[in-house]
């Protein structure tokens, strides 16, 4: 398994239960990519039906497993703001689609949406409220997946079918070998749909209680899924720990890592335009990190292309953490050779060609 984010570390924990003995490869720390730079929002979205079918039978797995206390898990539900009555009429689509296929939702008018969040800023029309999603602490998440499998550090500089080599030339061999590298996947194979799309994040102080849910404006839907090389959204989430993650910006063309002062201001100043409380609250850590971008939204998974070993899971943008279980999943019945729950077209390497 070349990668010990938290998708590497899912699959793995999967691939063992099917017999296989895996090794994580990991150049860096475990978990130490994108997984420790996300927001861990483990959400259901609906930009295709394939998203919604992924990102459903994802947060299913995640409820159903028994995580322990580090992961932080937290059913505090998704609250989408609607800034106007437009928001709030065009939600009304949505309400239905997750409806008809059995996702509880609820649309608020502005009283409830009051009543859910006092700190709102005043004059927003309702909201969209999901509350059967959830969020965790994912560098724990992926850790805890990954526990008890073998690790190697080292760093692949090639990708065979079923091998690898490593920098300094040593060979491993596998019967399979999965790539998931997330937003460096296109250098181990390159051609591959997948793009870095640099994203910031800022944690505050602790302020128990400040809100309850976590809190995006509906704008998101726009910013994440718009192809614009750079937008800001407000996107706020309690932590266990009292304190509040602010997100979030999302930027192509970007390869250097660190912190950006325009796009963090922006970002901060569009998070205060919501919740005016958080001026006088005190950011304590800022960060950015990479999301692994594809064109159609979703991740990439199934065999790389012209191989029989080789497989592939990233491409999982800005939603890997969610779906890491049915990425999982999947991956896990298509080497096995089973049926798939989910379709497996709609997430395969080939389908960009
Ligand atoms: C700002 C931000 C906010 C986000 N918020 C959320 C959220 O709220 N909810 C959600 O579901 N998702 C969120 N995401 C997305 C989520 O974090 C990612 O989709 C997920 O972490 C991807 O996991 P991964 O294992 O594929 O990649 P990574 O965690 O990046 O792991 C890939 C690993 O591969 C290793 N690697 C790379 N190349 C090599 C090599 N050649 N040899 C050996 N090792 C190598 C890297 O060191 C890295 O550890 C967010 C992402 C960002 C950046």
């Amino acid at each position: 398994m070349v990668g010990g984010g938290i998708v590497g570390a899912a699959c793995a924990r999967q691939l063992e239960r099917e017999g296989f003995h895996c090794v994580i490869v990991e150049r860096d720390v475990m978990g130490s990519g994108a997984t420790a730079a996300g927001m861990g929002h483990v959400v259901v979205m609906d930009d295709s039906e394939a998203q919604f079918a992924l990102t459903r039978r994802s947060r299913d797995l995640w409820d159903a497993m028994e995580l322990p206390d580090e992961v932080e898990f937290e059913r505090c539900g998704t609250l989408w703001v609607a800034a106007d009555e437009e928001e709030l009429e065009a939600v009304r689509g949505k309400l239905a689609y997750y409806r008809e296929r059995g996702v509880e939702a609820e649309l608020l008018d502005a009283r409830r949406l009051y009543e859910a969040e006092r700190g709102l800023r005043a004059g927003m029309a309702g909201g969209f409220l999901v509350p059967g999603d959830s969020v965790i602490y994912a560098p724990c998440a992926a850790a805890w997946l990954g526990r008890g499998i073998e690790r190697k550090k080292a760093e692949v500089l090639t990708l065979g079918d079923g091998w690898v080599e490593l920098r300094g030339g040593e060979r491993l061999e596998g019967d399979i070998v999965l790539c998931a590298t997330g937003a460096w996947a296109a250098k181990l194979t390159p051609g591959l749909e997948v793009k870095p799309r640099k994203g910031h994040l800022a944690i505050t102080d602790r302020y128990p209680g400040a809100i309850r849910h976590q809190l995006i404006e509906l704008g998101y839907l726009k910013s994440a899924h718009g192809d614009s090389t750079e937008s800001v959204a407000f996107n706020v989430q309690p932590r266990r720990t009292g304190q509040l993650l602010i997100g979030s910006s999302r930027q192509y063309g970007v390869e250097d890592g660190g912190v950006e002062r325009h796009i963090l201001e922006r970002m901060l100043r569009r998070a205060v335009e919501y919740l005016p409380g958080l001026a006088a609250m005190q950011l304590i850590r800022v960060w950015a990190g990479f999301r692994a971008a594809t064109p159609d939204k979703l991740p990439i998974i199934g065999l790389a292309r012209n191989c029989s070993r080789t497989w592939l899971a990233t491409g999982h943008e800005g939603l890997g953490i969610t779906t890491c279980l049915g990425t999982a999943e999947l991956l896990a019945d298509l080497v096995m050779g089973r049926g798939t729950a989910l379709r497996a077209a709609d997430y395969a390497p080939g389908r960009f060609a």
